[in-house]
């Protein structure tokens, strides 16, 4: 379970590990508010489960609480990397001199937690790994005896030559010890970890991952819950009747019951394609539903082609073509269809089809196998 920076703030400034004092808001007037009250300039930052909000434009320093709720109001809604802004966090801006990193994660091949340090922070962690590796000191941490005194202390005056920042980077170190152990966290990270002009250390950023197995003995954790991006949708469809599970491929998929549509994702994967989602939209013909799940299926970035495959049983084809027809002319859809219709009334149905344009299948193998060549052929390339 991932928190937000917001979160992952309570938890450090609960364990002592300093944190700039400001505040989460929802709307570009708080944002406004916040900002008179605590003082500009002010950082007004999106608050995602996903980290790169810098280089994507969701940090913007305000020097006004005007200029706040502008920032505030252009952040709001950004999509970062598929997650949509509702949340900031406006926190009080710092006069920064040095941007380091401290993060702690589990080791699996060491068996243990490790602490990195780097004096290469505000940066993305990974990218110093990758080029820069002499730049990042690993401390195993015993995890029954925690992260020593001498170790925090080894590490920070690695970091300063200056004892007074030293000392209260290894005092911020063992706290985030402390705050991942207590909160059986499976990532703790501060970057950056800012050396301030004032000669101060802070953390300007906080992420944490708890253990989604360790929950049960955090119900104040667990209550901090955010839905993910896919949950969202999910609950979304799930208010229009439908039931939809997103998933990773590039065939997206329409079907109408639950049976049909895990076979329908099992012969795409047996082909040797890859569904986008499961989506069941039940038995009714109604066309606002069509509409509705197709809506569902095209705001997934990767879905090349939609397959629709229907067996009509009690439904009968020609009110789910006729359902189809009347949702395709409300629609302005620029993927490539396939449709596989059979069952009561298939001949109607695929009468009606024919008459808009749209021819059907009736083997649902032939379906599938068309859905995948139009998405290896990269139909419907998209923005
Ligand atoms: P991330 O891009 O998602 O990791 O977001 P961060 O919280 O790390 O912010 C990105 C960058 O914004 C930091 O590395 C800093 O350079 C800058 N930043 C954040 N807060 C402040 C601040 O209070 N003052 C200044 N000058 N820069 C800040
Ligand atoms: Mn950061």
């Amino acid at each position: 379970m991932k928190l937000e920076e917001f979160q992952a703030k309570k938890l450090f400034s609960r364990s002592g590990i300093p944190i700039p004092e400001g505040s989460m808001v929802t709307t570009a007037e708080e944002a406004r508010e916040t900002a008179g009250k605590i003082g500009c300039p002010v950082v007004v930052k999106a608050q995602v489960q996903t980290g790169g909000r810098g280089k994507a434009g969701g940090v913007k320093l305000a020097q006004s609480p005007e200029e706040a709720q502008q920032r505030a109001s252009e952040i709001l809604g950004m999509d970062i990397k598929g997650h949509k802004v509702k949340r900031l966090l406006v926190d009080p801006a710092v006069d920064i001199r040095g941007e380091l990193y401290a993060g702690i994660t589990v080791d699996r091949n060491k068996k243990a937690p490790v602490m990195m340090v780097s004096p290469a922070g505000g940066v993305d962690i990974e990218e110093v790994a990758r080029t820069t590796p002499e730049k990042i000191t690993f401390q195993r941490i015993d995890p029954l005896m925690g992260l020593q005194l001498f170790e925090a202390k080894r590490l920070a005056f690695g970091l300063f030559d200056e004892k007074k920042k030293a000392l209260a980077t290894a005092g911020i170190l063992t706290r985030l010890w402390s705050c991942f152990r207590d909160c059986d966290a499976s990532l703790a990270e501060i970057n950056p970890l800012a050396e301030l002009a004032d000669g101060g250390i802070i953390a300007l950023d906080a992420k944490i991952v708890l253990d989604d197995n360790a929950m049960y003995r955090h119900p104040d954790l667990k209550e901090m819950r955010l839905p993910t991006p896919d949950e969202e949708k999910e609950l979304l469809a799930k208010s229009k009747g439908l039931s939809y599970v997103q998933l990773e491929g590039e065939i997206g998929c329409m079907v109408n019951g639950a049976g049909l549509a895990m076979a329908t994702m099992d012969l795409i994967k047996h082909l040797g394609g890859r569904p986008a989602n499961f989506l069941d939209i039940g038995g009714s013909s109604n066309p606002q539903k069509v509409i509705d799940a197709m809506e569902l299926l095209v705001s997934d970035p990767n879905v090349r082609v939609i397959f629709i495959n229907v067996f009509g049983g009690i439904t009968r084809c020609d009110d789910v073509a006729n359902g189809l027809v009347e949702a395709l002319g409300q629609l302005e859809l620029d993927l490539p269809l396939v449709v596989r219709l059979t069952g009561t009334n298939e001949d109607q149905g695929r009468e009606i089809l024919a008459n808009a344009g749209i021819t059907a299948v009736t083997d649902m193998t032939e379906g599938a196998s068309k859905a995948l060549e139009l998405a290896s052929a990269g139909g419907g390339e998209r923005a």
